[in-house]
């Protein structure tokens, strides 16, 4: 069960693929696109919505 230590994305749900994507918070990403994605939620979620 090797791939419960694998990484996912958690944008696109995407396992991690060694040698591709980006690692970033701990976590991967497949692509910019999903990171700029969880950078968008995480401003999002941070608190004090209006
Ligand atoms: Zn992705």
């Amino acid at each position: 069960m090797l791939n419960l230590f694998k990484k996912k994305d958690p944008i696109c749900g995407m396992t991690e693929e060694k040698g591709k994507g980006i690692t970033k918070y701990e976590k991967w990403f497949c692509s910019k696109d999903c990171l700029k994605k969880f950078e968008k939620q995480q401003k999002s979620n941070s608190c004090c919505h209006p």
